[in-house]
C-alpha cells in the first residue's frame, strides 16, 4: 500500500494504490487531523511519502513514520508520469515547462529526467480567492467560480484598442492594455460580482500565460503544461489561458489529475 501527499498550502491532494487501481483525493490542508484518520482506516501499512510546502506538518502529525520528498522534483516527475500514462510524450516531446498554478504559481522547466524551477509568481489561485472575496464578499470556491463563469470582466480592462483610439494599434487591438484599469474611468457605472470575478480570472490567467511564454520563449520550448488544482473545473480560466498561450506562439496542454503531479511524484519516489 502506497499513499503519495502533496501537502500545498491550500489543499492535500493524495493519491493511493495498492498495486492495482489508483485513487484520488483532495481535501484542505488545514483538516491534517482528519487525513490522517482517513489514511490509518484505508491502509494498515501504508508506505508515506509527502512533499508540498506543509509536508513538515503531516510529518508532525504521523510521527516521523513518512518521507519528505522534494516539491519540485515530485511535481515534475508526476508531470512525466501523467504523460507517459496518456501517450503524451510522443506528441509534446522531451522538453517543456510545467506551470503549477496552486496557492501561488511556479513555474518549472523539464528536459527529460533534468528539472528547473524557472520562477514563479505571487499571481495564483490565492490571487482568484482573495481579490473575489475583497471586491464581491464571496469566499466560497463553488460560489465564486460560478459567478465568475456568468461574468464579463472586459468592461473593467483598458484594450490596446482604446489607447489608440484615433489609429491602427502597432499590435493586436483585442489585447488587454491595462486589466482594471478601466474601473476609475467609469465610475457611474457599476459592475456585478459576476463581472469583478471575471476580470480577476482574466488577470490571473493573462498574467500566468505571459510569464510562461517568455520563460518558454528562453529555453526554446513549445510546450507549456499547466497543473494545479486553480484549474480543476474551471473552463473560463483554461479557455484564457489556451487562447493566449496560442496567439503568443506556444501550445498549452491541461492534463487529468494534472493537480496530482505532486503527489503521483511523492508516491513514485524511492
Ligand atoms: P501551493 O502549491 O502554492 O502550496 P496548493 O498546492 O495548496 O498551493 P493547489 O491545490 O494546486 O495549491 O491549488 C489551490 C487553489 O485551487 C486555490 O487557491 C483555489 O483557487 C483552487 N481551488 C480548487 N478547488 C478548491 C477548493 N475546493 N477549495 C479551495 N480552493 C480550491
Ligand atoms: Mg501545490
Amino acid at each position: 500500500e502506497y499513499v503519495g501527499i502533496d501537502a500545498g498550502g491550500t489543499l492535500s491532494k493524495i493519491v493511493y494504490t495498492n498495486g492495482g487501481e489508483w485513487g484520488y483525493k483532495k481535501i484542505a490542508t488545514d483538516r491534517v487531523g482528519e487525513i490522517r484518520e482517513w489514511i490509518y482506516e484505508q491502509f494498515t501499512n501504508p508506505h508515506i511519502h509527502i512533499t508540498g510546502g506543509k509536508a513538515g506538518v503531516f510529518l508532525q502529525e504521523l510521527s516521523g513514520a513518512a518521507k519528505n520528498v522534494n516539491e519540485f522534483e515530485a511535481t515534475c516527475e508526476g508531470v512525466n508520469w501523467l504523460l507517459e500514462q496518456n501517450g503524451l510524450l510522443t506528441q509534446i516531446g522531451s522538453r517543456f515547462m510545467v506551470t503549477n498554478v496552486g496557492t501561488g504559481t511556479s513555474i518549472h522547466y523539464v528536459q527529460q529526467d533534468a528539472y528547473e524551477r524557472i520562477g514563479g509568481s505571487g499571481m495564483g489561485g490565492g490571487t482568484l480567492l482573495g481579490l473575489s472575496y475583497l471586491l464581491t464578499g464571496e469566499d466560497h470556491y463553488d460560489k465564486i467560480l460560478e459567478l465568475g463563469k456568468n461574468g464579463q470582466g472586459e468592461g473593467l480592462n483598458v484594450t490596446v484598442a482604446d489607447i489608440y483610439s484615433h489609429e491602427t494599434p502597432p499590435i493586436s487591438g483585442d489585447l488587454t492594455a491595462s486589466n482594471f484599469g478601466n474601473a476609475a474611468n467609469r465610475k457611474e457605472q457599476s459592475f456585478s460580482k459576476e463581472d469583478y470575478i471575471a476580470a480577476i480570472v482574466r488577470m490571473i490567467g493573462e498574467t500566468i500565460t505571459t510569464m510562461s511564454v517568455q520563460a518558454a520563449e528562453r529555453l526554446k520550448t513549445d510546450a507549456i503544461i499547466y497543473i494545479g488544482s486553480t484549474f480543476s473545473g474551471h473552463d473560463t480560466l483554461k479557455d484564457i489561458i489556451k487562447g493566449y498561450t496560442k496567439l503568443r506562439g506556444k501550445q498549452a496542454f491541461f492534463l487529468e489529475y494534472g493537480e496530482y503531479s505532486g503527489a503521483i511524484g511523492a508516491l513514485l519516489n524511492n
